[in-house]
């Protein structure tokens, strides 16, 4: 009977810790920290005038976490289109990152125009998105071939300033790392095979930060910022608020419209 008993508690004992160890093992395997443009360099070849997010120096930066300080203030909204082979779903993390930089700066900065019939994959090189007309969004379906980043990379912006004003930024261009990454909602949907869920509302702010004139800061200096160089990727993992240092940043770019659209905002800080 005691023997019995016993056999009974190891057994229930053992259910617990493989329950436990399993929920562990699943979680810390999923989330982690990644560079969002992988080792920062400079690229020898890029144009004139031109910028990828994984360049250390940011053309033009010279104030901390600005790397443009006109910004698109002196052209208006930026105009911009997406692929159409990014879902709709995608799309609206997208718009509601955009939402998030108009509420802390209250104004317009982006003036959406539907889809363009071009994926990542078919441009030829990392700058050629820059040589149309378009500010496009693009999913790279074939990420190290068409862009010659690495397969860790998340995403990249690219940049131009103006030939007349190295602080005012005339074109930019998207492109997500399709191939490797999965983007969607960290909070309720997975990973799939080799490819890690990524937050899109959280990437998109930061590449959007990008876009509209922000460098990275350095996590020492703000740690709750999105224009940090990593971003937390994986199931559950997002950050999708601004800090009180990105809203300070964006608005000595772009000053102040609404007064009263920021209050909307939550800032990130401990709570968060
Ligand atoms: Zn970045």
């Amino acid at each position: 009977m005691a023997h019995s008993r016993l056999v009974t508690m190891y057994s229930m004992l053992m259910l617990s810790i493989s329950t436990l160890m399993g929920g562990y093992v699943a979680c810390g395997a999923q989330n982690y920290r990644v560079p969002v443009h992988g080792e920062e360099y400079t690229d020898p070849n890029a144009p004139s005038n031109v910028t990828t997010s994984g360049d250390g120096t940011m053309n033009g930066a010279n104030l901390l976490g600005i790397h443009s300080q006109a910004g698109w203030s002196k052209t208006g909204p930026v105009l911009f289109q997406t692929s159409d082979a990014i879902p709709e779903r995608i799309v609206d993390h997208l718009r509601r990152a955009i939402a998030t930089w108009e509420a802390a700066v209250g104004k317009e900065l982006f003036i959406y125009q539907g889809t363009e019939q071009v994926e990542g994959s078919d441009f030829n090189s990392l700058y050629e998105p820059l040589d149309d007309t378009v500010n496009g969004h693009y999913f790279d379906y074939t990420w190290a071939l068409s862009t010659g980043k690495s397969p860790s990379v998340l995403a990249t912006t690219i940049w131009e300033n103006s030939p007349e004003d190295a602080q005012a930024i005339v074109k930019a261009d998207i492109r997500y790392n399709a191939e490797y990454y999965l983007f969607g909602d960290a909070l309720s949907e997975f990973g799939e095979g080799k490819r890690t869920i990524v937050d899109m509302e959280s990437l998109a702010l930061h590449e959007l930060g990008h876009l509209l004139g922000l460098s990275h800061v350095p996590t020492e200096d703000d740690k709750y910022s999105v224009m940090n160089p990593s971003l937390f990727i994986g199931e559950g993992m997002m950050t999708r608020k601004l800090s009180a240092g990105d809203i300070e940043r964006i608005r000595q770019i772009y000053g102040v419209g609404d007064p009263t659209a920021v209050e909307a905002l939550e800032i990130a800080d401990d709570e968060y």
